[in-house]
């Protein structure tokens, strides 16, 4: 990733010091790249997390139904229905994500 002068907008190395351009010191463009990458781009990015408000039994289908846009009952439905076809096999997986996905927070 080149490093932008902050003064004349030319390319450096990523590593360089000073400008190649213009001369001046690049420790502030690097500054203000760095802050750049620390902002947190996941306020938007979706986390899959279990709901607290809106749970049956761990907030599991809520939480999925509202990490996927889907509506929560039909979340719900999908579990059962997937219960009654594997049995065991989604009851295991259930107590596993609902183990690993963490609650949303208060
Ligand atoms: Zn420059």
């Amino acid at each position: 990733m080149p490093l932008y002068c902050t003064k004349c907008g030319a390319a450096n190395e990523e590593f360089a010091e000073f400008c190649k351009s213009c001369g001046d010191n690049l420790t502030e463009a690097r500054e203000k790249n760095t802050d750049k990458n620390d902002e947190p781009a996941q306020t938007s990015e979706k986390k899959l997390l279990r709901s607290r408000s809106n749970k049956m039994i761990t907030g599991l289908a809520a939480g999925l139904a509202k990490y996927f846009d889907m509506e929560v009952d039909l979340m719900r439905i999908l579990w059962v229905i997937a219960f009654f076809v594997s049995g065991s096999t989604i009851a295991i997986v259930y107590l596993i994500m609902a183990a690993v996905i963490p609650q949303e927070p208060v």
